[in-house]
């Protein structure tokens, strides 16, 4: 496959930004290709600069669950332009995207529009701070909540009561606060709330873990976490900025029939477009400003032309939900069934998935990581020779969209069972 282009355009970038890229997986340096520039997508498929076409299952990282450049949604985004692209100032188009958002995460009494699912965590986390007025947060190892300077805590037994920051420029004391569990492990939950459960302001999880790869809860786990948490009159923070309308219309919390306090929304919300929203009791969003003394605040919060992509991409799953949520899962269980035959080990819910190089049934962070990156970086370069893109990274999920076609999923399973 040539890919001169991009190699090139390549070069140039790591003159400008740091590994030449703005967020540092893209710079694909787990398995050893340069990264691909993208021209143009549309649909299932992504195109770049050199001219080759990949059938698309990074879908941007989650957003494009309908696909590139929806044309309802690039309507709706062009028309919105017209009008201006940022007022700072309100618009109906917020009760709008509220009213839906509400519609299908009834657990978000009252929420607020963010640009980031970093900043909507961040925001989540200070609200529940500020209600319970107590400071400490339980996070899971290998669960991602974007990078605020408390989560990233470096994840590893040994680490678990230090806490020590996973990044360079985080001091010591902005983590203090987190308290570390594993994942699917009841027990390490239980031991925290033993020790520190009256200064526990929070629980926050991905209900479905995502960011070491696909790792489903376990039955049981997560209304484990809400039983512990209503116990010692912590909150429940469910991180959905990759779940929510993913796995149902509703997120993982109607999946998994499992209400939290507070839930965090990214990717999918905004349509493509830079947008996440934090949210829930009314009770905890009253505490933030300017009706509470909790301070959050943002220049182009609630912009109009990413709103009008999130209304738009929400309207459409709502108006095809049976249609679009029943097509997803069948289409990747295929995958999944043709990746299992191969004698792939694969974890998936719904139409996110991942297959990890290790005989170990992957269940939290340290059976994530028993997994062969060097064995994946070949399944990587196989899968782009073969025109399929997907991440470069073991630790990440597999997109499929409502715009993958029947075409589409039988030339990656021949991809899948042409691996060696
Ligand atoms: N939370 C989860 C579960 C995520 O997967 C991500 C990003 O992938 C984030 C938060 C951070 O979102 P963003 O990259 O929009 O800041």
């Amino acid at each position: 496959m040539n890919i001169q282009n991009s190699e090139k355009f390549y070069a140039q970038a790591q003159n400008f930004m740091p590994g030449g890229v703005n967020s540092p997986v893209r710079a694909c340096r787990a398995v050893g290709r340069a990264p691909l520039f993208i021209d143009h997508a549309k649909g299932s498929k992504i195109y770049d600069v050199d001219g080759n076409e990949y059938i698309d299952y990074i879908c941007s990282w989650g957003p494009n669950i309908l696909g590139h450049s929806n044309e309802r949604v690039i309507n709706a985004v062009t028309e919105t332009c017209q009008r201006g692209l940022t007022f700072g100032a309100c618009h109906s188009g917020e009760i709008e995207l509220a009213k839906l958002i509400k519609k299908h995460f009834p657990s978000m009494e009252m929420l607020r529009l963010v640009n980031s699912g970093t900043e909507a965590v961040m925001s989540a986390i200070r609200a529940a701070r500020g209600y319970t007025k107590r400071d400490k947060i339980v996070k899971f190892e290998g669960c991602y909540h974007g990078h605020s300077d408390g989560l990233l805590v470096k994840s590893g037994s040994g680490l678990l009561t230090n806490s020590i920051p996973d990044s360079a420029g985080v001091p010591k004391g902005y983590t203090d606060n987190t308290l570390l569990a594993k994942y699917n492990n009841k027990e390490s939950v239980e031991k925290l709330f033993e020790e520190h459960g009256d200064d526990i302001a929070c629980v926050i999880v991905e209900p479905c873990a995502a960011n070491m790869g696909v790792v489903p809860p376990q039955e049981g786990f997560l209304r484990f976490l809400r039983d512990i948490t209503l116990k010692y009159n912590s909150l429940l923070i469910f991180d959905e900025v990759i779940t929510g309308f993913r796995l149902s219309i509703g997120g993982a919390q109607k999946y998994y029939n499992v209400k939290p306090d507070l839930t965090t929304l990214g990717k999918i919300v905004g349509g493509g477009m830079p947008l996440a929203v934090y949210g829930g009791k009314k009770e905890v969003m009253q505490c933030v400003a300017p009706l509470g003394s909790v301070y959050q605040a943002g220049t182009l919060s609630g912009n109009p032309v990413a709103v009008s992509a999130g209304i738009e991409t929400l309207k459409i799953l709502e108006e095809n939900e049976a249609e679009i949520y029943t097509r997803l899962e069948k289409i990747s269980l295929q995958l999944e069934n043709a990746m299992q035959e191969s004698g792939m080990n694969v974890n998936r819910v719904g139409s996110i998935m991942t297959v990890f190089f290790t005989n170990e049934k992957v269940k939290d962070y340290d059976t994530a990581k028993t997994a062969d990156t060097a064995r994946f970086a070949e399944y990587f370069r196989h899968m782009q020779d073969n025109g399929i893109y997907t991440a470069p990274s073991q630790f990440e999920a597999m997109f499929v969209s409502f715009a993958h076609t029947d075409e589409d999923i039988d030339k990656t399973i021949n991809a899948i069972k042409s691996l060696e």
